[in-house]
């Protein structure tokens, strides 16, 4: 069954992934991953390929997505398909059984110590944790989709953009505005020149 493939996929057991390592190759739906349509709207399913290897609780992954992203362009706001494909590297580590959560004493040297200890999680972005018998693949592979987004989406290198003055997307030809007398906001320009300055008029 495709579902159960899928269920797989994203959830291995911690018991099939050895040292030796485990493949998992197959395709997962925006959906399965979680990510929603402000994040990432995927043209079709994502390809993944993912090694597992597990010593001693550690759970190293690495692998490659890939798959089909839609993005707006901000200089022609067309949709366009944008081909992702990008590296996955994340580890997992399985979570404390009983973290000390609010503990009532707290000895200033060991509160401190805690601190130092949670500011260096926060450094490794990319390591995750585990609960239970399987791993949960998906909150961390939407991450990575989410982080692939580039900053300014761009449909290509030469995207024309919109005619600041008739909206027309210049990609699908030239507008009439070319042919017009120049933008009125230099006029408005000289102007306040003249005024203030006073000196010079050409
Ligand atoms: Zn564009
Ligand atoms: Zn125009």
């Amino acid at each position: 069954m495709q579902v159960g493939a899928t269920m797989d996929l994203l959830t291995p057991p911690l018991a099939s992934i050895t040292a030796d390592g485990l493949s998992l190759v197959g395709e997962v739906t925006a959906e399965e991953l979680g990510l929603a349509e402000d994040d990432a709207i995927a043209h079709g399913p994502l390809a993944v390929s993912l090694d597992l290897t597990n010593v001693e609780g550690l759970v190293a992954v690495t692998g490659v997505l890939e798959g089909t992203i839609l993005r707006e362009c901000v200089r022609c706001l067309t949709q366009y398909e944008d081909p992702l494909a990008f590296s996955v590297r994340a580890a997992f580590i399985p979570e404390p059984k009983s973290p000390p959560r609010h503990p009532k004493r707290v000895d200033p040297r060991k509160a401190r110590e805690e601190v130092v200890a949670a500011e260096e999680e926060e450094d490794l972005d990319d390591q995750y944790q585990y609960q239970g018998n399987f791993l949960e693949l998906a909150p961390m592979l939407r991450e990575h989709v989410i982080l692939a987004a580039p900053m300014q989406p761009i449909c290509s290198d030469e995207c024309l953009g919109l005619c600041a003055r008739c909206g027309k997307n210049l990609n699908e030809g030239p507008c009439q505005c070319a042919a017009e007398p120049p933008i009125p906001i230099f006029r408005v320009v000289q102007g306040t020149k003249r005024k203030t300055g006073g000196s010079s008029a050409s």
